[in-house]
């Protein structure tokens, strides 16, 4: 469904200033964004993919991945088409890249009351961009709130500040994709910038009622180097050591045609990440995804795939030794 954006200037020239995210784009007439999803017409933008859905279905919260939020619980998952990145590694481009994927329509109010009738804990925003179907999922997220459920962003957050800071007042849990820390990497590979995803992670960082965890695609020859993973783990650890890090296999999609990720590179750069970072968990391949204690190593929660177990936890408490555990329950 069509309808007028947030966040956009007219200029003079007669053409419109997309403001949601840092592209900041300008359009003339009858075109669209970087991110094909937001068009001018008659002097005013529009967003073209309000309430459209391409993906929905009830995930484990471990598949996000977000492993310190309500573990081992159900959520609504929807996701739209579109992005405002180009990564020529894409493991979503199906519906990232085609915006003419097949979609469906359903309402802020549709999909808050189908995650209360599934009994979710809440909606997550995800499987594409979502900061790009901003209009739709501010609304629906304050539907969902109404309902008394919880809001989950699965991001690249490429999004300006002012757009970010009214999200934040509805959010649940973030997890965010810092996809390299080379600002060369962004450019030629991602098609955007290192430093507003930074600043989107330090601001969601600066909210300590909202589960931050962030994720790093491993491909083998582009950010698996010793130096990018101490870059990348002393820029976290200087926000806070206790945000959770992730470490996901990259498998050959859409232009690339890199080998899948060797697990013995994950477990390299997981020793590095940890480090600086307390919580380091590989993802897409088996193994190294059980929350233990920091204090006293106690095995927390135990996985396998996305089976879990709370092993020893009280509330937010390790259920040995009593020490507080950064999650969310
Ligand atoms: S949201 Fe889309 S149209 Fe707006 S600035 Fe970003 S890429 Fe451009």
């Amino acid at each position: 469904m069509k309808k007028e954006a947030l966040y956009y200037d007219n200029l003079e020239s007669g053409k419109v200033k997309c403001r949601l995210c840092p592209h900041n784009c300008t359009i003339g007439e009858g075109k669209f964004g970087i991110c094909k999803a937001r068009t001018a017409q008659g002097s005013k933008l529009y967003t073209t993919i309000y309430g459209e859905v391409s993906a929905i279905a009830m995930d484990p919260i471990e598949k996000k991945p977000l492993y310190h939020f309500f573990p081992g619980s159900s959520i609504l998952s929807i996701g739209t088409v579109g992005c405002s990145f180009k990564c020529q590694f894409c493991q979503n481009y199906h519906i990232s890249q085609n915006l003419n994927y097949p979609t469906d329509f359903y309402s802020p109010e549709e999909i808050a009351e189908l995650a209360l009738n599934k009994g979710s804990i809440g909606v997550a925003y995800t499987y594409s961009e979502p900061l790009i179907w901003y209009e739709y999922v501010y609304d629906a997220s304050i539907e969902t709130r109404k309902r008394g459920l919880k809001n989950v962003f699965v991001t690249n957050g490429y999004i300006n500040q002012e757009p970010l800071s009214e999200l934040l007042k509805y959010a649940d849990a973030f997890n965010i994709d810092l996809k390299s820390f080379n600002k060369d990497f962004y450019r030629k590979v991602i098609g955007g910038k290192l430093e507003p995803v930074l600043e989107t992670i330090e601001e969601v960082s600066r909210h300590p009622e909202i589960d931050l965890e962030v994720t790093t695609l491993v491909i083998p020859g582009y950010n698996d180097s010793d130096k990018e993973m101490d870059e990348i783990t002393d820029f976290l650890a200087s926000l806070n050591k206790d945000i959770p890090y992730h470490l996901s296999a990259y498998y050959p999609a859409y232009k690339f045609k890199a080998p899948p990720t060797p697990v013995e590179t994950l477990e390299r750069l997981k020793e590095i990440a940890e480090r600086k970072l307390n919580y380091v968990y590989l993802g897409n391949v088996a193994g190294h995804t059980n929350t233990y204690c920091t204090e006293c190593g106690a095995l927390l929660i135990e996985r396998h795939g996305y089976y879990t177990r709370i092993v020893d936890l009280k509330g937010d408490r390790c259920g040995n030794c009593g020490a507080k555990i950064p999650i969310i329950v």
